[in-house]
């Protein structure tokens, strides 16, 4: 009888469903998270400390549990005899008021200013600066994707940038809001490749100068045989479609933006738009060493990435 009613329930939420509109649904959705048990912090890390259990000193697989300190488990080390706990020599190690990184997590993921996640956590300045590094030191390592099928690939531009900096180098001036520089100052300015296949796979590194020797060796070992690689018509790009054998499409006409209906450069300079309006408009600009720490991040909320895995991926930072 049971089952008999919750199908009849059931057939009545998929029939409300599908009379909605998709906003209606992504409220539903919204709501359905929100109703569901959270998982601990402590939940979250245990199975991947399980999964290849070591000392965090010395590597060794011998140890044994050690007393606890609250309600976090202690273990000591066999062959190096220290002792250490699931977070040892983790991102996550130095970060006191842990049952807030949750919550911290969520504020990354929805992309939040330093500013709004500290309102939000209700932790200061210094702390939300601090977290959110230890958050981003983790993403910025996991630039490991690879890239197939149609790539785009494009370079562009941020003002270099000492944010945050007390003491500038140069006596060059503070640039407000990390935004536009001056033509004089063309030298001042960090070039960015960025690559996106159509499956949302993205590649991007800060480059060391812009020239072609840097877009290829970042770019050459993403591209093969079997790549179509759509650009625009800098010269670096045809090298590397020589070299790899790839099948190119140089979109260079302002009238041609799109050749045969699927080759076209318009979602990497879609995503180059969005990163530069987050870093340019709600970040007010960041410091160019963070750089590559803010494109892991954009990288990892382009794809959604909730906050469990946030924290996941801190955890498992390797220094
Ligand atoms: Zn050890």
């Amino acid at each position: 009888m049971k089952t008999e009613l919750f199908r009849c329930q059931l057939n009545h939420i998929t029939k409300t469903l599908l009379a909605m509109t998709p906003a209606q649904r992504l409220t539903v959705q919204h709501v359905i998270q929100v109703s569901q048990p959270e998982i601990t912090i402590n939940e979250l890390i245990q199975p991947i400390f399980n999964s290849s259990p070591q000392c965090p000193h010395c590597h060794c697989a011998h140890f044994t549990k050690w007393g606890k300190a609250g309600s976090v488990q202690r273990y000591k080390c066999f062959s190096c005899h220290k002792t250490f706990n699931n977070k040892t020599k983790t991102p996550l190690a130095k970060l006191h008021r842990c049952e807030l990184w949750d919550k911290y997590a969520e504020c990354m993921s929805l992309k939040l200013t330093l500013r709004e996640a500290a309102a939000v956590c209700n932790i200061n300045l210094k702390t939300s600066f601090l977290w959110r590094h230890r958050f981003l030191m983790a993403q910025s390592e996991h630039n490991h994707e690879k890239l197939s099928g149609i790539i785009e690939a494009d370079e562009f531009f941020m003002a270099y940038s000492e944010k945050g900096s007390k003491q500038l180098k140069n006596n060059r001036k503070a640039n407000k809001r990390g935004g536009q520089m001056s033509k004089k100052h063309n030298e001042s300015k960090v070039t960015i490749l960025l690559s996106i296949d159509r499956s949302e796979h993205m590649v991007s590194h800060v480059l060391a100068a812009n020239t072609k020797a840097e877009i290829k060796s970042y770019l050459q070992p993403y591209i093969t045989t079997e790549s179509v690689l759509c650009t625009d018509g800098a010269h670096a790009y045809e090298e590397i479609a020589n070299v790899t054998q790839c099948e190119h499409k140089r979109l260079i006409s302002t009238k041609n933006r799109v050749i045969d209906k699927v080759y076209h450069i318009q979602t990497v300079n879609g995503a180059i738009a969005h990163f530069k309006g987050w870093i340019d408009v709600k970040m007010r600009g960041v410091a160019t060493k963070y750089l590559s720490h803010y494109l892991a991040w954009f990288k990892e909320t382009r794809t959604k990435l909730d906050k469990q895995q946030i924290l996941a991926a801190a955890y498992q930072y390797q220094h």
